[in-house]
């Protein structure tokens, strides 16, 4: 028996014993055909998840969610061009870090935090900006808990010719993504987020075409560039440097429990838990920051009550002991925690959540209250 704990913070998740025993395994070096032939299957499963064709082909990292914003940025940018970042938070924002680290030409297209983006301004960026050859954005910023319209964004990027990169870690395999109609090219996640499996795997699906195309354009990276990795799997079945040999093992038991459980289901399952983070939030009184209709259905950024007893750290503390973990808030100066519906979780998790926070909230004095 391991112990169970509920994670309610945005990843990593909360995984089934049998994702966590999946690990436990024989010793093998990862050079071997076995081996190789798992990453085969893995690497279809992973562009399937996102109902890709023929066209595209999926790339495996070793790294946190992170190194995949590294990977796109440097690799895909033709020389003489500019990223544009359609910017509403703080997953945005990294990308821009990562231009301005690599010295890439990029727009900051900095847009209100607390709402989706709004396509007709990217459009004029797009048609005041000519060199722009990358259009990226963030499906779900999940510091806030906004989702973007990915589809429109997709469009206008094509209708411009960029080529357009989603970072989409925190949708992918909970909710639903069709990366053809969604007029996505490049999209990306970790494992121990939607898959509920661990850290130190990530992955890009993208057009196998643009990755070959990126053959020619200037090598920013040498651990991190994607035509590298990408070829090196073509020639060999392999990762050019070590993978992460037991969360490979990990994932193929993730995935075998996301085909079971199914698209249609897994994503309600996520809505039921999302809708009782709300019902719970709002028996006690909490207020949310965003828009329910600008949610994606995944974060919910909670602000803390103006009751001089509140405490976030005493919460988290008191909530971390009876086995909850929340988490702080991500969106600029506004003071707020967050509460997410990821991982294997179910609404009877979120009822016990609930009557452990009613305990902590008593027993540190808060009462949840707004001045208006
Ligand atoms: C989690 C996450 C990442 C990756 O973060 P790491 O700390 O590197 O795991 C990137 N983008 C989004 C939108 C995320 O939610």
């Amino acid at each position: 028996m391991i112990k169970r704990n509920i994670l309610l913070n945005p990843g990593p998740a909360t995984t089934t014993d049998s994702v966590k025993m999946a690990q436990v395994v024989p010793d093998i070096c990862p050079r071997e055909q076995d081996f190789a032939r798992l990453m085969k299957g893995l690497r279809r499963d992973l562009v399937r998840v996102v109902h890709g064709d023929e066209r595209y082909t999926s790339v495996l990292f070793c790294g946190s969610g992170t190194i995949n914003i590294d990977v796109c940025l440097n690799s895909l940018l033709p020389a003489g061009k500019q990223v544009l970042v359609a910017d509403n938070g703080a997953y945005s924002s990294r990308a821009v870090e990562v231009c301005r680290a690599y010295g890439l030409p990029h727009i900051d297209l900095q847009l209100p935090i607390e709402r989706p983006i709004d396509p007709r301004v990217v459009e004029a960026a797009l048609q005041a900006n000519p060199e722009v050859a990358v259009l990226y954005t963030t499906h779900h910023e999940t510091g806030s808990g906004v989702l973007n319209p990915i589809r429109e964004l997709g469009a206008l990027a094509h209708r411009y010719g960029a080529t357009f990169i989603v970072d989409t870690t925190s949708t992918y395999a909970m909710r639903p993504i069709d990366i053809v109609a969604d007029n996505v090219d490049f999209l990306f996640a970790s494992a121990q987020k939607g898959l509920q499996s661990m850290t130190g795997l990530s992955f890009i699906v993208g057009r196998e075409d643009l990755i070959r195309a990126s053959a020619d354009y200037p090598m920013r990276s040498y651990y991190c560039n994607l035509f590298l990795q990408y070829d090196c799997f073509e020639k060999t079945g392999e990762m050019h440097f070590t993978p992460p040999v037991q969360t490979i093992y990990a994932t193929l038991q993730a995935l075998k429990e996301y085909w079971a459980e199914g698209e249609a289901a897994k994503w309600a399952r996520h809505t039921r838990v999302f809708e009782a983070l709300h019902a719970g939030l709002e028996r006690l009184g909490f207020r949310n920051l965003i828009r329910r209709e600008d949610q994606a259905g995944l974060v919910i950024s909670v602000l803390y009550p103006d009751d001089p007893s509140w405490s976030f750290e005493a919460v988290h503390d008191g909530c971390y002991a009876r086995g909850f973990t929340i988490y702080p808030g991500k969106v600029g100066s506004a003071r707020t925690f967050r509460l997410c519906a990821l991982g294997a979780l179910d609404v009877p998790d979120i009822d016990a959540f609930f009557a452990a926070l009613t305990e902590v909230l008593a027993e540190n004095n808060i009462k949840v209250l707004y001045r208006d």
